[in-house]
């Protein structure tokens, strides 16, 4: 990044510059003599190289009737927020947002601030962070040069969140931002400056003001970021983890009996998170990554001559997802029950994996995990994080030979979106029985017998062995 310090302009942003919004805002500008900056995400993503689609306008003046000038220059339909001051209009792919610079005072019991007219510096000075406070004139004498009153460029090469006012007062007053520093770390692989990191220690407790969906969005941010062990690690070390998302914090230390330690669940979640992260944009399938393990805490136990087991964390993982979703505002849709599914089946190829792989139990997972077995191979894939050597080429080698017999099986029987071949009104018909105990019987006995191997997937052969299993039941066709 070239950053011409003296004159505070730089031609690097002026060159992406060019859209022609630019030229029709100063303008209209120049026309109702208005000053006008382009300031905040927009200004940083120019510097930082990342698209950004959304340009705020900062107006000296009333940003309503400037947005109105823009609009009509453009023939461009304004849609008017009168109880924010603000104004948006669509151009080409870009939005629009005109507001007019504004000054903040804040209450202690809300984040909602009081809000007066103010200078550009006022605006500046309201923003949450150095780098977000940048803004960039349209006028016409000056245009292009940057207004970067707390070092922003600066704080931008040096790859560092900081606040512009005293990180204490900044959080206190609107403590989503403590989230926001976090997910911008995490998002742009910046280090949060020492005394933010503090001050969202102290103020952590503020976050309880924050809707559970505000906190939410961050995190999720967070979680579609690159690297999010950069945000987890922040927020664990800070103590907002704990208060927003306990059951992860839960997951952190290390038990020693008799000289026998088990893995950092918490680190190893990360790991395994950040892991999947190469392989996946899919939001659920790093929350699964995310829980895959979050049971394990309360199904620890250290037995005799063994060491430390986990037995059914699976079970209660997958059991612990709903309330943890409903505890943090997040959809409890179908979203949620694949969550659930890859929770609950997060160990079953690995197992495959470490033992002699037989067609039977390949049928079984592919059943079980139907549409769902890619994500849930590249889970287990993710969750190899052991430094043993050997170990992880034993597991790999294994691991390919799962994935190669689960596309043999899958060719073959067709059991990814499994539907009986022999339903149950075939079965009721067949023998002229009404739905009840001797249907269920026969539909799962089919089923075994197809997943176990002694039959086809096939119409016929299903058939067949339902007619020798009717037999033995005392069954007879009608
Ligand atoms: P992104 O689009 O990735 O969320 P952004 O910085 O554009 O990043 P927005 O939420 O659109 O984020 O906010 C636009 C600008 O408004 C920010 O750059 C910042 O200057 C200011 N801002 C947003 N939220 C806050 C806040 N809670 N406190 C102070 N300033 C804020």
């Amino acid at each position: 990044m070239q950053i011409n310090q003296q004159t505070g302009d730089t031609n690097f942003p002026l060159s992406k510059m060019e859209a022609p919004i630019f030229n029709v805002l100063a303008e209209t500008a120049e026309k109702t003599n208005t000053e006008i900056y382009v300031i905040g995400g927009f200004v940083r993503d120019l510097y930082l190289e990342r698209p950004s689609k959304d340009i705020d306008v900062v107006v000296l003046g009333n940003g309503i009737a400037f947005a109105e000038k823009v609009g009509q220059k453009l023939k461009a339909n304004v849609a008017v927020f009168k109880n924010f001051g603000t104004a948006m209009l669509k151009h080409s792919d870009l939005e629009v947002e005109f507001v007019g610079a504004r000054k903040e005072s804040y209450r202690a019991n809300s984040r909602k601030p009081i809000v007066e007219d103010g200078t550009l510096e006022d605006d500046q000075l309201r923003r949450d962070f150095t780098i977000n406070a940048l803004a960039i004139s349209l006028n016409q004498s000056s245009f292009g040069q940057v207004v970067d009153p707390f070092n922003g460029l600066q704080d931008l090469e040096n790859k560092l969140i900081r606040t512009p006012l005293d990180p204490v007062v900044t959080f206190s007053d609107d403590p989503l931002r403590m989230m926001r520093a976090i997910r911008f770390a995490s998002q742009l692989n910046f280090k949060i400056d020492q005394a933010a990191v503090d001050a969202i220690s102290s103020q952590k407790e503020r976050i309880k003001i924050v809707s559970k969906e505000r906190i939410s969005d961050e995190l999720n941010k967070i979680i579609l970021s690159k690297k999010p062990s950069i945000g987890f690690n922040y927020l664990f070390d800070t103590g907002l983890l704990e208060l927003i998302f306990p059951q992860m914090t839960k997951l952190y230390g290390v038990d020693v009996i008799k000289g026998r330690g088990h893995k950092d669940n918490f680190y190893h979640t990360l790991e395994v998170l950040d892991n999947i992260c190469q392989t996946t944009d899919d939001l659920w399938l790093r929350w699964a990554a995310i829980l895959h393990d979050i049971a394990k805490p309360a199904t620890k136990r250290f037995e005799e001559g063994h060491g430390w087991t986990f037995h059914g964390h699976e079970d209660k993982g997958a059991r612990m997802v709903p309330q943890i979703f409903a505890q943090l505002k997040l959809p409890l849709n179908e979203k949620m029950k694949f969550v659930q599914k890859l929770v609950q089946l997060h160990l079953r190829p690995i197992v495959l994996a470490q033992d002699i792989v037989t067609d039977s139990a390949v049928r079984r997972l592919l059943f079980e995990a139907g549409e769902d077995i890619e994500s849930l191979m590249l889970l287990c894939n993710a969750d190899i994080t052991t430094k043993n050597e050997y170990k992880v080429k034993k597991y790999r080698n294994n691991f390919e030979l799962v994935k190669q017999k689960l596309k043999d099986v899958e060719e073959r029987d067709q059991l990814r979106n499994w539907q009986p071949p022999i339903s149950g009104n075939d079965i009721m018909e067949t023998f002229g029985l009404s739905a009840g105990k001797e249907v269920g019987i026969l539909k799962n006995a089919i089923r075994e017998a197809i997943l176990e191997g002694d039959i086809t997937n096939s119409y016929e052969e299903a058939f067949n062995f339902m007619l020798q299993k009717a037999k033995e039941l005392g069954l007879n066709r009608v």
